[in-house]
């Protein structure tokens, strides 16, 4: 990706939990040149040479500090942002490699975008020891199982989370960050009601990441 033209399109971020107000734009973004700016360490930035990632796109470079932080955001971005990367990079970084236990979900409206952002996470994950799951339906659950035993992070469409999470084949007890990805296209397929049961199921004392390409009130 050009991320010349990716300075294009403005990336809006709230912080809803930021006590200085909202942040409309962010600017240490401009001062950030690469990834070796920002307080990243060396397994992702090694990851992220190997995938080519050199310098941060306009979200990434805004949403990568105040995530790290521990901030709640939403986030206005469009898809070709470089959106993905931008919740996953900070993420993998505040994971605590190795420890068996669920500590990030990411609900996605589409099968397909599940696997794109599993596939993301893989990438700037591979220097580090922090499993992937993707969940979704239509198809078999052992396979789906069997990657729940040791995931860190879970990418899922919600219907069949729900389903997992009533089998009793997977807890979100131990979640620390819970990103909602393109969430008006979640609430245009009706996913409202699935949504609140699994919002009901996450602990409270978590971070909550929200991005969508319209953000209304
Ligand atoms: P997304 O908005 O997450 O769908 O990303 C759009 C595309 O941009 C994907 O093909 C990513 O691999 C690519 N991309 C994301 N971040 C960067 C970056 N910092 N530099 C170059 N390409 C990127």
């Amino acid at each position: 990706m050009n991320t010349d033209s990716a300075t294009d399109t403005l990336s809006h971020v709230k912080a809803p939990n930021w006590t200085g107000g909202k942040v409309d734009s962010f600017e240490g973004a401009a001062r950030v040149l690469t990834f070796a700016d920002l307080p990243l360490g060396k397994n992702i930035l090694r990851a992220l040479a190997d995938i080519g990632y050199v310098n941060p796109t306009p979200v990434q470079a805004s949403c990568v500090p105040l995530v790290l932080a521990g901030i709640d955001l939403i986030v206005q971005s469009q898809t070709g942002t470089g959106k993905t990367a931008a919740f996953a990079i900070p993420t993998i970084e505040l994971l605590e490699p190795g420890a068996r236990k669920v500590q990030a979900l990411v609900l996605t409206p589409t099968r397909e975008l599940a696997k794109q952002v599993a596939g993301e996470f893989e990438r700037i994950g591979a220097h580090v020891n922090i499993p992937v799951a993707t969940v979704y339906g239509g198809t078999g659950f052992q396979e789906q199982y069997d990657a729940l035993e040791t995931a860190q992070i879970v990418c899922a469409t919600p219907g069949r989370l729900l389903d997992l999470l009533k089998r009793g084949a997977m807890t979100l007890d131990d979640l620390r960050i819970f990103i909602l990805d393109e969430a008006d296209e979640m609430l245009n397929m009706g996913f409202e009601k699935e949504l609140d049961a699994i919002v009901e199921r996450l602990p409270t004392a978590r971070q909550s990441l929200l991005f969508s390409a319209t953000v209304t009130e």
